[in-house]
């Protein structure tokens, strides 16, 4: 089968990638492992889009501002949170035209020097297809297509241990009134950037009330109890189980998922037990894919690091703006009195140069999303949903202006 772009992996950076190539004329195919698209943002109950924004000015491109409008839109946004099944809606529609292949993976990368020829996925049912086309772009999240491919491929911190684990799940009918009450009367016990005011509540903390439970004996995952409003009535996402894994053993990963499905109902258990606004609330659902914030990252032309997000660092080839900082969720679970007592700022932001999205070894692959080549605190940083959107509009446009491969665009500044 050949096209011009073939896209592995149909997460939120992969949509984006497919989409973007397909509206500049090409004939694209998105091959995914799953049975829907969205990944992390979707099925991973993701929330929200973290900050991309300095002021007033949006530093995210063109196609999130579409996805923003659309879920307004489609009444499923309420200012930065948004409903994870319409955003599902969404991104069908805009794949109108891109061919799909679900429940498929990359099995065979087959090589011609520095160049992938073709490669072989293979479907759930065991089917086999040869995928040949110009160009690949790698949005597995995990770099699995570059992993693959032989390419150059890094892991967690400099003792590859990967950022911990979390499955996401959302809570429905909490009394935000009492949430913000408790807020109010007692700001201590609560992250300091925690405001009873905020428009959406974003809540981390409940100290108090997660030593007191422990102290009676009740088994809860973490130091803290963290969510944030979602979009409809009294609707939260639960960002607090937490789980050190080797995020690339499928093993590890699979008994993750039992052991999360535990820490789901002690925390849930918790919060209807000893938070405030929480008595009458119940589980709405329990996301199907275990949120894994960092596994492979692959090899680039330029790996983006920490030291870019901290001195925020402007490049020539620079193509994303973005202003999230470091966020590092440890192996064991430890609160960062810094952390704790701080507010970030935003004043400044740095930007993401297009080396750092395509492969230093193989010219006609590009590397997107949360697997894109970076240290572990860049992307740590460079991770967030509107940041991959970026890292897939931008290569997808690219990929409908090159004419042979992505190392083009370097040999013709070279000349
Ligand atoms: C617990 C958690 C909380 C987070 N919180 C926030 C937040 O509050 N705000 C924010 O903006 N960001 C947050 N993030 C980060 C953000 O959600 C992700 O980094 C981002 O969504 C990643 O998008 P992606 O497209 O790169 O990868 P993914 O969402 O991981 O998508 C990868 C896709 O590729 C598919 N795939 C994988 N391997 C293969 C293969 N071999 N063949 C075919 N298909 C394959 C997968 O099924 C999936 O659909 C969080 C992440 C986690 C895990």
């Amino acid at each position: 089968m050949h096209f011009d772009v073939a896209v592995f992996g149909g997460g939120i950076s992969g949509v984006s990638a497919a989409v973007n190539a397909f509206r500049m004329g090409k004939k694209v195919i998105l091959i995914e492992q799953s049975f829907t698209v969205g990944g992390s943002a979707t099925s991973g109950l993701v929330n929200p889009f973290m900050r991309y924004w300095l002021d007033d000015k949006i530093l995210a491109g063109d196609f999130f501002q579409e996805i923003l409008d659309d879920l307004k839109k489609y009444n499923g946004r309420f200012e930065n949170t948004f409903d994870s099944e319409i955003l599902k809606i969404i991104l069908f529609e805009k794949l109108e035209g891109v061919t799909l292949l679900f429940r498929a993976m990359p099995i065979e990368v087959i090589k011609n020097g520095n160049y992938i020829e073709k490669v072989v996925v293979q479907t759930s049912v065991g089917n086999k297809y040869e995928i040949n086309a110009n160009l690949y772009i790698d949005a597995t999240g995990d770099s699995s297509l570059s992993y693959l491919s032989g390419c150059k491929t890094f892991s967690g911190d400099e003792n590859g241990n990967n950022q911990a684990a979390t499955l996401m799940f959302t809570i429905s009918n909490v009394d935000f009134k009492k949430v913000r009450e408790s807020i109010r009367n007692d700001p201590d016990n609560f992250y300091k950037w925690v405001s009873p005011d905020s428009k959406v509540l974003s809540v981390a903390g409940y100290f108090k009330e997660v030593k007191r439970a422990k102290k009676e004996g009740f088994s809860y995952p973490n130091d803290y109890f963290f969510f944030i409003q979602l979009p409809g009535n009294g609707r939260v996402t639960v960002n607090t189980t937490h789980i050190g894994i080797n995020a690339t053993d499928e093993f590890e990963i699979s008994e993750a998922m039992k052991i999360a499905h535990k820490q789901v109902y002690q925390v849930f258990d918790f919060a209807k037990k000893y938070v405030s606004g929480f008595k009458d609330s119940y589980i709405e659902k329990i996301a199907c894919l275990l949120g894994i914030r960092e596994s492979r990252r692959a090899e680039g032309m330029y790996v983006f690091k920490g030291k870019d997000v901290v001195d925020k660092s402007k490049f020539d080839d620079g193509v994303i703006k973005a202003c999230y900082g470091v966020d590092v969720h440890k192996k064991e679970q430890v609160i960062d009195e810094n952390e704790k007592n701080s507010v970030p700022k935003y004043e400044d932001y740095y930007e993401i140069p297009i080396r750092s999205l395509i492969s230093r070894e193989i010219k006609n692959l590009a590397v997107i999303g949360r697997g894109f080549s970076s240290d572990f605190f860049g992307q740590s940083a460079a991770r967030i949903i509107p940041t991959c959107v970026d890292m897939g509009e931008v290569v997808g446009k690219l990929a409908g202006k090159v004419k042979k491969d992505f190392h083009e665009l370097f040999e013709d500044s070279r000349n």
